[in-house]
């Protein structure tokens, strides 16, 4: 280890040296040790300041390190702090509510836009439990539930005018982060495209109603060489009237939070779905049904009717002649599938993932050809979101589709069970 006394290499030897020298001077002189004593006290005093001036410089060098250091130190809480101000400050001012909460729920932080949003107040809301102070609400009752699930087009607690979308960011191990985002701005704008296509084609009925009417009336006989073109104008005017009557169906569907409860045979519905595709495939395919559930359904017949017979018209009109259509009504795991597996042309996978947008289409000059309008999907994809259920698809190019409907036990009712609005309790497990 190093001494903390430091001399320079040369000063024993020479000390020793001046001590031995003193000794034989005394010896010679023979008048006492005198000059030991004396040679003896300035060797002393050398060392004594020698130690002193290397302390003093040693204090003064950790004293500058220890300033330099403190600086340091000082610059970076500065920094950390300017920083955390800043995120602070950038937070509070986010247009989305959010609110830190801990382990047990309860708030430790919130920005300004939960004051209007949520109605948290500054001073009292800090370390309440924040599903108790938003109790009675549906965001109190989604927090007290676990708030997994994001949670969509709620009216915001502190101005019931306003509506949110809420999610919950877990992090740092066991606290979250409640984030509420305004969209009553999209919500308005949706509602105007909704209204606005609504609108549209009801318009545009009564005017093609009356083309409609007049052109049936032409007889293409009576003007041989209009023949080809009158009977165009024909099939022409009659797919603008499907694609306004589906895009009328569409609407009024979206803008429906509920269906009637009906009891829906599905004995009879099945008989009447392979009837109808018998008719459209007018003797082209092969209609094989397959009825096992031997469960009916809780929903709307009218929708439910339209949604599975527009499978079935697909894959009449996207399988060539001498292919084989099955219609399956079966129990699963989750309850019972409908479903539709044809032989026809197929879907590439790519595809897959849009066909239930509006007017999206994989072939757009075989949709036209087969009378399609691109719109029996999307109306699909609605009726079963009314009913709690959901489509899957399974296709392969050149081999054939399977369409199918997925619905829930609570949808499903024992057949001959009394009709629902007598008794509400006929879903089976
Ligand atoms: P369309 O009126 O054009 O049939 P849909 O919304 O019913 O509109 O279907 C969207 C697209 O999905 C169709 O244009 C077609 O390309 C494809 N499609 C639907 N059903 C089938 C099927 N059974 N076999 C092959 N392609 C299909």
């Amino acid at each position: 280890m190093d001494s903390l006394f430091r001399v320079p290499r040369y000063l024993y030897p020479a000390l020793l040296a001046a001590f031995l020298a003193a000794c034989l001077l005394d010896v010679w002189l023979g008048r006492g040790p005198w000059i030991v004593a004396v040679v003896a006290c300035a060797q002393i005093v050398l060392l004594v300041s020698l130690f002193r001036h290397q302390q003093r410089t040693m204090i003064e060098a950790v004293n500058h390190a220890t300033r330099q250091q403190h600086e340091r130190y000082m610059t970076r809480s500065r920094r950390l702090a300017n920083q955390l101000r800043d995120l602070r400050s950038a937070a509070g001012s986010l247009p989305d509510a959010v609110v830190l909460l801990d382990r047990d729920g309860r708030v430790h932080w919130f920005n300004h836009a939960s004051e209007h949003l949520l109605g948290l107040r500054r001073r009292k809301d800090r370390g309440v439990v924040l599903s108790e102070r938003l109790s009675g609400s549906e965001l109190g009752q989604w927090l007290a539930d676990g708030a997994r699930e994001p949670l969509n087009e709620l009216a915001a607690p502190g101005d019931p005018t306003r509506q949110l979308n809420v999610m919950m960011i877990p992090f740092g191990g066991q606290q979250r982060l409640l984030q509420a985002r305004d969209i009553s701005n999209l919500a308005r704008l949706e509602k105007v495209r909704r209204d606005f296509v609504a609108n549209v084609s009801h318009e545009l009925r009564t005017p093609l109603t009356v083309i409609h009417g007049y052109l049936e009336l032409l007889d293409p006989e009576d003007i041989p060489e209009l023949s080809d073109v009158l009977k165009e104008m024909r099939a022409q005017s009659k797919r603008m009237g499907q694609i306004v009557e589906d895009l009328l169906t569409l609407s009024r569907l979206e803008t429906q939070q509920q269906l009637p409860d009906e009891h829906v045979s599905m004995d009879a519905l099945m008989a009447t779905l392979r009837k109808e595709a018998e008719a459209l495939s007018q003797g082209r395919h092969t209609v094989v049904m397959e009825n096992d559930a031997h469960v009916d359904l809780r929903g709307s017949s009218k929708e439910l009717h339209s949604a599975l017979s527009n499978l079935v018209s697909n894959a009449v009109r996207y399988t060539p002649t001498g292919g084989t259509i099955t219609i399956r009504w079966q129990r699963s795991d989750e309850g019972a599938t409908y479903s539709v597996t044809d032989t026809g042309y197929g879907i590439p996978a790519s595809h897959l993932a849009r066909l239930t947008e509006r007017f999206y289409r994989v072939s757009s000059s075989r949709s036209r050809e087969t009378g399609g309008t691109g719109l029996g999907l999307s109306i699909v994809k609605h009726v079963l979101n009314l009913h709690q259920a959901h489509m899957t698809v399974q296709s392969e190019p050149g081999k054939g589709s399977t369409f199918a409907c997925v619905f829930d036990a609570e949808r499903l009712l024992e057949p001959g069970s009394r009709p629902l609005g007598d008794d509400d309790e006929d879903g089976l497990d």
